[in-house]
């Protein structure tokens, strides 16, 4: 046996089983599972789980491909759809709207991104919108769908796609796949977290009926609370609402509309804004807000004025407060999920922030000597993941047209980060942008965004100007008519799942309160 292997890891301990949890549980049963490391979960049914987190982004497709998750049998369990990407209304003004598409607009001619092509003809005649030039974004407006096979040829293999689920049906069916992989799931609440005297690691926990659980390793999935990270370690936490104000949540299920949508809509009102999430049996609601901004009860009455169908139940309340947990690993204790941090979900990112987690922390496995070489590289990584995100949240309160309410004068006006306002500059001047190390979000996202806001930029790139101009004209509207045709030609999401769950029909919708709690 190598010195190495005398420190290896025996014991995972992951505190709670949210959608945080029950990932990383899931990814841990399929890649220790190797004789020697035992994992076990912590969950307290009496506390529960947050709930919510429903929209996902393309990249959850390569979690399901590592676990090796049947697509179908996923939709099916977590009564899935297809999401293509966020229908933007009133962002930058009220009456408008925009699309964010995954994939890409368009193609490279010549090594020049798209976008400049498209700003460039703009500056000489009228165009078609933008999105008429993205695969997903056609598809997604005529609310068709199909799954790109890995034989797709473009320009459906450019349809990038998510999903939306239900987060606890989600939370269940990982739990499935993670006890059939050898997890173990311990119930009950934790009481106290037994530190070690010499080197602050934490030892173990004690559940309320003083049962002891050790381990080596401790994966913080608490929530909110930050059981172990914050409330045993005290790591801090950066607080971020100076730039991201909102701090309060209302969600609610209602009746679905009578076909469903292959994307998210979030839909900005007076002092926050509000997301819609087509499942198969119902559509996730819920509306983000600034107490500073929006009293409790306008709050709720905004909510329930924009639903597409009737309440499934009454909107619960969740309280956060936007920011990032200083460490998200510290001593011998790895914070993922809300316990490491939280940005409101207008981009759907928490999700694929613990799926980062999670392939971060498989590839700096530490051992029990918690190597600070391990731990800096996860941090640094991790607090870059963050930042990213957070200044592409920030992009689409900042960049707005929108002065009818204290609230939307205050985030236009805001100061922000130095580096999101040096991306705003250098797009400002010719539409430049580059994605760089850690970012998420590619030039396709912050192109929509940017011009879905109002930066129409004072340029465009002078290489595009390289190109004949007939010939770019032509290929652009050969593209544009392209993805038309094949977007006609796609069936609706709703046929699309009725044929891959097997139905004659879309699937049923419970139609009343009544019948949702019978379910
Ligand atoms: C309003 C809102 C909307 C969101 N929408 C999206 C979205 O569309 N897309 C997206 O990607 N993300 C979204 N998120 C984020 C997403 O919900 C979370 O990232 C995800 O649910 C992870 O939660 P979690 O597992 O960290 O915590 P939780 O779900 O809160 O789970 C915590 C777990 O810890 C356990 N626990 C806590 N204390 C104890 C104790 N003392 N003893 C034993 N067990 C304990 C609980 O029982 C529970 O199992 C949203 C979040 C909010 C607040």
């Amino acid at each position: 046996m190598s010195g190495n292997e005398d420190h290896r890891i025996r014991k995972i301990v992951i505190v709670g089983g949210g959608t945080a949890g029950w990932m990383c549980a899931a990814a841990m049963g399929r890649f220790l599972n190797n004789g020697y490391t035992e994992t076990v979960l912590i969950e307290s049914e009496e506390i529960g789980i947050v709930g919510v987190g429903e929209a996902t982004i393309p990249p959850i497709q390569t979690f399901n491909r590592m676990l090796g998750l049947n697509e179908n049998e996923f939709l099916h369990a977590t009564q899935g759809t297809f999401k293509l990407g966020i229908d933007f209304v009133n962002w930058r003004r009220i009456g408008h709207r925009y699309f964010h598409p995954f994939g890409v607009y368009g193609h490279e001619i010549h090594g020049v991104n798209f976008h400049q092509f498209y700003l460039r003809e703009a500056a000489r005649r009228p165009m078609p919108d933008i999105s008429e030039y993205c695969m997903s974004a056609m598809a997604a407006r005529s609310g068709k769908f199909a799954r790109p096979g890995p034989e797709a040829k473009p320009p459906l293999k450019d349809m990038f796609y998510a999903f939306h689920f239900d987060a606890s049906l989600y939370a269940k069916y990982l739990r499935s796949y993670s006890e059939a992989a050898g997890v173990t799931r311990i119930e009950g609440k934790i009481v106290e977290t037994m530190l070690n005297p010499e080197n602050g690691n934490v030892d173990a926990v004690r559940m309320e009926n003083g049962n002891v659980i050790d381990g080596d390793l401790f994966i913080d999935c608490s929530g909110f609370r930050g059981l172990l990270i914050e409330q045993a370690l005290e790591t801090g936490y950066e607080d971020w609402t100076h730039w991201l104000p909102n701090d309060r949540a209302l969600a609610v299920p209602c009746v679905n509309a009578p076909t469903l949508t292959p994307y998210t809509r979030a839909t900005a009102h007076r002092a926050g804004w509000q997301w819609r999430i087509p499942l198969q049996h119902r559509c996730g609601n819920g509306i983000v807000y600034s107490s500073r901004f929006l009293s409790d009860d306008e709050a709720v009455a905004t909510l329930l004025a924009n639903l597409d169908g009737e309440a499934l139940d009454e909107p619960r309340k969740v309280f956060f407060q936007t920011g990032r947990r200083k460490l998200s690993w510290n001593r011998n204790v790895i914070a993922m999920g809300l316990s490491s941090g939280f940005i409101e979900p207008l981009e759907s990112t928490s999700i694929h922030l613990i799926q980062t987690a999670i392939a971060w922390l498989l590839a700096l496995f530490p051992d029990r000597r918690f190597l600070d070489a391990e731990r800096d590289e996860f941090n640094r990584t991790m607090k870059a993941k963050y930042e990213d995100v957070r200044n592409f949240i920030i992009l689409h309160f900042k960049l707005t047209e929108r002065d009818d309410s204290d609230y939307w004068n205050h985030v236009r006006t805001m100061e922000i980060p130095e580096s999101l306002a040096a991306t705003m500059e250098l797009f400002h001047t010719k539409g430049r942008t580059f994605r760089e190390g850690y970012d998420l979000f590619g030039i396709t996202s912050w192109v929509a965004v940017m011009l879905g806001q109002a930066d129409w930029p004072d340029g465009y790139d002078p290489v595009a100007d390289a190109l004949d101009d007939s010939k770019v004209a032509e290929a652009m509207e050969h593209l544009r008519q392209t993805y038309k045709r094949v977007a006609d030609g796609l069936p609706t999401q709703d046929q699309f799942l009725a044929q891959i769950m097997g139905r004659d029909q879309p699937p049923a919708v419970p139609q009343t309160p009544a019948e949702w709690s019978s379910r």
